[in-house]
């Protein structure tokens, strides 16, 4: 029998809905796929012990004859970040050791309501702040192709359940490049959505203005059908825009049989390739972009003088925000109390902080504070929103030259875990190509170009599309898509060393 846990979410949709497989067989797969590699990968905070309910009970109505939505029966990771009433949500902090919502997050029950199947929740690093998911209170997760690696982050934990076949579908949230990253890094396909395009309702903040909750994925179909699933006009979310979106899925599937690369203007950044881009990496970003040059598409040289601002910008806004939305972890509302005999209510909180808190996320609150404060406020956070302003100026002169924008989605491949830990801002460079899309609140897409020639790790190439042109990433990224895995054989994943083919864990 066909190893269910290989399937795309299309594949096991479609498998599902002839009654080929049940959904209890697929949810099985996956929990056994879970138990057999997530000791190495640790991908999960938290396994769900009554998926195979969910699963029969979609079954059942399945047996009686319902009309069910597409993706019913097919499992589902969700990132930490997003709250669930039947499973703990930490956003990777010891401050919410064991937190129990009393609500779904929008996106979560619409996943739900989708019958999608909830496996779990995923690691990522403390409220989403990081690139490698080492931030997590929980203990890093690891990269699938290689267990010294780090899998991306924040959403290391989605992405990483995706690579190593322990889930078809994961949700993940994107504030500076949480979903995209970790796609570049794991060989899967992560979409940024424009901001107000899903409803950031039950997801715990971060960064209000930036946050976006997208799919990780791995086929660019896959993340389409997600997408329809989650998106779409929320009530309960201010920014949450009053728009009728075409259906991802059919313009992923356009994209992959029709020509939309023929007379496709695609900008390359003048300034971007002199930031430090691992050879590896320009060079399979050069190779996609020719490909899609031979099948009739026009590389246009654009100017975003900016975007190398984007990073220092973000990291004053980031913070700022941060410090802000996490004044709410004040020991009496949420989660942990480190109780001081005899002290104020102040020294409660600040023990409570003290203990709940991790390195980064302390050191951003400081950097926030101070950034806002009455003195340096102009200086920075100010002169911050300034640079915002820019480089949205940026994107409008850029769209108004190219229907995309292409870029690699990272600097580098995977690093090793333990090598950017220490040192702040190299962590922070990690994001220079995919911060300016969250300043902008335009909409991105990451997915593989192929191995880097350096270390045969996976290398992400990430469009930007002009905001509410979501489609747009989903046609072109599966026109990319279906002629690279023509010129690979097949799925890039195969070759991932680490993950046999079966069912076991390491090769
Ligand atoms: N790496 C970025 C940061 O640390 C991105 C975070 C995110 O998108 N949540 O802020």
């Amino acid at each position: 029998m066909t190893d269910l846990t290989r399937l795309t979410a299309a594949e096991l949709a479609s498998s599902l809905a002839s009654g080929e497989i049940s959904s209890v067989e697929a949810t099985r797969a996956h929990l056994d796929r879970i138990a057999a590699v997530d000791a190495d990968i640790h991908a999960f905070l938290h396994v769900s012990d009554h998926a195979l309910e969910v699963a029969a009970d979609i079954d059942a109505r399945r047996t009686a004859g319902e009309e069910l939505p597409e993706l019913a029966g097919v499992p589902l990771a969700i990132k930490d970040v997003l709250v669930t009433t039947d499973m703990p949500s930490t956003s990777g902090s010891r401050i919410l050791e064991g937190f129990m919502s009393p609500y779904d997050a929008t996106v979560v029950a619409r996943s739900r309501a989708a019958g999608l199947v909830p496996l779990g929740k995923t690691n990522m690093d403390e409220f989403a702040m990081g690139s490698s998911t080492e931030h997590s209170a929980y203990g890093p997760t690891r990269n699938p192709w290689d267990l010294d690696r780090i899998p991306g982050g924040s959403g290391g934990g989605s992405a990483a359940a995706v690579a190593a076949f322990e889930a078809p579908l994961a949700l993940g949230s994107d504030t500076g490049g949480s979903i995209r990253q970790p796609a570049h890094v794991t060989g899967t396909v992560g979409v940024k959505p424009t901001y107000g395009a899903v409803s950031r309702y039950g997801a715990i903040a971060l960064a209000s203005s930036l946050d976006q909750v997208g799919p990780v994925t791995r086929t660019v179909l896959d993340a389409g059908l997600l997408h329809d699933v989650i998106g779409g006009h929320d009530p309960h979310d201010s920014t949450s825009l009053a728009e009728d979106w075409p259906s991802f899925a059919d313009a992923a599937r356009e994209g992959a049989r029709g020509d939309v690369l023929k007379g496709l203007r695609v900008g390359v950044i003048r300034e971007l390739p002199d930031s430090g881009f691992q050879s590896g990496v320009s060079a399979s970003f050069r190779a996609a972009l020719a490909r899609m040059e031979a099948q009739g598409a026009e590389i246009v040289e654009i100017s975003a003088p900016h975007f190398e601002y984007g990073v220092a910008a973000y990291y004053l806004i980031l913070p700022a925000e941060a410090s802000s939305n996490l004044a709410k972890f004040d020991s009496v509302r949420f989660g942990l109390r480190v109780d001081v005999p005899g002290g104020t209510v102040e020294d409660v909180m600040a023990a409570t902080r003290e203990a709940g808190f991790g390195d980064e996320v302390k050191r951003r609150i400081i950097l926030g504070t101070y950034a806002l404060s009455a003195g340096y406020y102009d200086a920075y956070y100010g002169s911050a929103q300034k640079v915002r302003t820019l480089i949205q100026q940026d994107f409008d002169q850029a769209f108004a030259q190219v229907d995309v924008i292409a870029t690699p989605t990272a600097p580098t491949t995977a690093f090793r875990l333990g090598e950017k830990i220490d040192d702040p801002l190299q962590m922070y460079l990690n994001d220079v190509a995919t911060i300016p899309a969250n300043l902008a609140g335009v909409p991105g897409i990451s997915l593989p170009s192929g191995l880097s020639a350096d270390d045969g790790l996976p290398v992400g190439i990430q469009f930007l599309a002009p905001a509410r042109q979501d489609a747009r990433l989903y046609r072109v990224g599966a026109a990319l898509e279906a002629l690279l895995l023509d010129e690979w054989g097949g799925p890039l994943l195969d070759r991932a060393p680490v993950l046999s083919a079966s069912t076991g864990g390491r090769a």
